[in-house]
């Protein structure tokens, strides 16, 4: 059976259609499902015994649970969502510092095909793509869990298992439902998707006329360095990502973010510093600096660490004298491994 997650306006039109009811239903069972938080399906007193009837037998309120919780000292929550299929992705709430607003981390993919060397949630290679109604109900309980705290969900980033532009159509359907101001309501300025680089994805992004906020995880200034840590830069190189990165800015006008996990002794040089700010050099992005946080092992067998905080501030230092608006990411929730890169693939089981 399908979850309300699964539909957007014209489905559901059709749906009803087929089921002998009027097709305007559509935008009052959406809209309700969407405007109540925790959300409802199907509208109490808005629509017929009979159509709610149907309804109830041909469409449930939601396909995921919530099948694990782990709360950060610093606030942070990590919610392990539980699939059909036995598998389970990990969403994340970070509490801004603005006390009435929080921002979500949610993921794409069971696991990654990525490989990144670095990121605990290469590890396991990839499962399966989530659908579109798999990512819109991480979206519902990280809105949910911010309204338990007082706080409204902000923004909400594809920053967590997996990699969004390698199962695109998905992601952009569940953007459209998730910031659509009668479904989600987030608006897309208040999304952000994070790529390792697929070349053709962000340029297909760039047409979709949704301009979300794109980040880039670059990691390296140079080919050798990235292909070390990030395999993916064999297929699309330094320069080929940059390029794509500064066409989508010109397209949506969007500042793009550019991510760099910090790994002693890897890619933290004061040289590796300065090419970064000549490689940048006229493309006005912004940097976030992101100090790795602890995987262990990666799939090459190298263990990384994170460089000293005077290390990260002088590199810091050196793209800010280049004029770069530069960032330096403080990790968040990783004392229950919800930090950047800490996600990695559980089965339900393993939380039963
Ligand atoms: N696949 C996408 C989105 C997921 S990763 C991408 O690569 O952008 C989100 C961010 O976390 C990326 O910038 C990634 O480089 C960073 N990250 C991964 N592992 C990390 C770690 N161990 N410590 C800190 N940041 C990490």
């Amino acid at each position: 059976m399908q979850a309300i997650s699964d539909f957007d306006l014209d489905s559901l039109k059709g749906l009803l259609s087929q089921l002998g009811f009027k097709s305007s239903h559509a935008r009052t069972i959406l809209r309700t499902f969407y405007g109540e938080n925790p959300p409802v399906f199907p509208p109490e007193s808005l629509l017929g015994w009979r159509l709610r009837e149907k309804l109830s037998g041909n469409i449930k309120l939601m396909q995921t649970t919530i099948a694990g919780q782990h709360r950060s000292a610093d606030g942070t929550i990590k919610l392990l969502v539980g699939l059909l299929d036995g598998q389970a992705v990990e969403s994340v709430l970070m509490p801004a510092f603005r006390p009435d607003r929080a921002a979500g981390c949610i993921s794409s993919q069971v696991g990654c095909a990525m490989g990144c060397d670095f990121c605990a949630s290469a590890r396991g290679g990839l499962t399966r793509n989530l659908t579109a109604g798999e990512i819109v109900e991480q979206f519902l309980y990280l809105r949910n869990q911010a309204g338990l705290l007082g706080r409204r969900l902000a923004s909400l980033v594809f920053m967590g298992m997996g990699e969004p532009l390698h199962n695109l159509a998905n992601v952009l359907a569940a953007i459209e439902r998730i910031a659509h101001p009668e479904m989600g309501n987030l608006g897309w300025r208040h999304i952000t998707v994070s790529t390792v680089g697929i070349v053709p994805a962000i340029d297909t992004l760039a047409a979709a006329k949704i301009p979300v906020h794109l980040a880039l995880s670059l990691h390296a200034p140079d080919d050798a360095t990235r292909t070390r840590i990030v395999p993916m830069n064999r297929r699309w190189p330094v320069a080929e990502i940059l390029g794509a990165a500064r066409r989508y800015q010109s397209i949506t006008g969007r500042i793009v973010n550019i991510e760099y996990c910090m790994l002693a002794g890897v890619n933290d040089s004061l040289d590796q510093a300065n090419l970064l700010a000549n490689l940048m050099r006229g493309f006005p992005a912004h940097v976030n600096l992101i100090p790795h946080n602890p995987i262990g092992l990666g799939i090459s067998g190298v263990e990384y660490r994170r460089p000293d905080a005077t290390r990260v501030e002088h590199f810091a230092a050196i793209l800010r004298k280049a004029d770069l608006v530069t960032h330096v990411r403080i990790a968040r929730g990783d004392d229950v491994a919800a930090a950047c890169g800490q996600l990695r693939e559980t089965t339900t089981a393993a939380v039963a």
